[in-house]
């Protein structure tokens, strides 16, 4: 556990916090909150009874042991149906493409529970504990209803799942939007926070607007390199197995590469709306020119270090 200020503390997840855990805050004010629920571990090891929970989005990574906290649970309208309903969750997730048997295989993995909902709240809420308030941000892309809590008198953000890790933004869902993501990094950047605690990563105090930045940078950096790479055509699946995203997959192989298409998918989506490449038949190609820095054939040892420190997944 981290002490932010007397009230406010990071509640550090299993493996610091890595998916499919993730850090989670505790605010120890008149009303007892915890923004999300996956540190994978009960806060009462911490000696703390949350009064209310507070839900940044409906990831599972972030909701897990959320049932068995049985405390009011707290979350932005546009992601409280997949909260609630298990078939929702397969449809915002993807996960129902893989059918049924993967499918129930990362939901055990995730430990995905439906839970009942019982309000939400909305941008530019000021959620009141005390002393503690809490602007609510938000900030969507990675999900439809993505929020960011700001307490403003300190500049204290809790940034969700802009998490701030070497792998960057990550959005290997069907209901992820990788433009609102990018306006949303751009968001939080001008709030100029004191301090940022991530779903994932460590509390960031020093260099925080170069952290920022370098984040929102990975996505520009993605579309050069499909970019560079299309210049031979090649389908979704073909981009795919270059693992441009993860650099590589770890177990389960299926759910990471389910991922890494998605993500892939989601830049060819808006390369062609931005006429940069085009689509004919399953295949993609780059229009225009460029200079390439890829040879086919050696692709992998060409290929920029995009992410090959950590591993997430939502
Ligand atoms: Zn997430």
């Amino acid at each position: 556990m981290i002490d932010i200020t007397r009230e406010i503390k990071v509640f550090l997840g299993d493996n610091r916090g890595r998916f499919p855990f993730c850090n989670c805050l505790m605010i120890d004010d008149e009303i007892k909150a915890v923004i999300d629920t996956g540190a994978g571990m009960p806060f009462t090891t911490a000696g703390f009874n949350p009064d209310v929970v507070l839900l940044s989005h409906y990831h599972p990574d972030h909701t897990r042991d959320a049932a068995a906290l049985s405390r009011p649970l707290y979350c932005h309208p546009a992601d409280i149906p997949p909260l609630e309903k298990e078939e929702v969750l397969l449809e915002y997730t993807s996960f129902e493409e893989l059918g049924g048997e993967q499918a129930r295989l990362i939901l055990d993995f995730l430990k995905y529970r439906p839970l009942a909902v019982a309000g939400g709240f909305a941008d530019g809420d000021l959620l009141d504990l005390g002393r503690t308030r809490l602007r609510v941000l938000h900030t969507p892309g990675h999900s439809p209803g993505h929020c960011c809590f700001f307490e403003e008198r300190e500049g204290i953000l809790f940034s969700a799942d802009i998490d701030l890790t070497s792998f960057g933004p990550w959005y290997g869902h069907n209901s992820c939007d990788l433009d609102a993501f990018e306006a949303s990094i751009k968001r939080v950047m001008e709030l100029k926070p004191a301090v940022i605690i991530s779903g994932h990563a460590d509390p960031i105090r020093e260099g925080r607007e170069e952290a920022l930045r370098a984040y929102l940078e990975k996505i520009a950096e993605r579309d050069r390199v499909l970019l560079d790479f299309l210049r031979e055509p090649a389908t979704l699946d073909q981009v795919t197995d270059q693992r441009f995203m993860y650099g590589k997959h770890p177990e389960p192989v299926f759910l990471y590469r389910h991922f890494e298409r998605k993500m892939v998918k989601q830049h060819l989506d808006r390369l062609y709306t931005r006429g940069q490449v085009q689509v004919g038949k399953g295949v993609y190609r780059r229009l225009g020119k460029g200079r390439s820095f890829f040879k086919r054939g050696k692709i992998k040892q060409d290929c920029p270090p995009l992410c090959r420190n950590s591993i997430t997944g939502g």
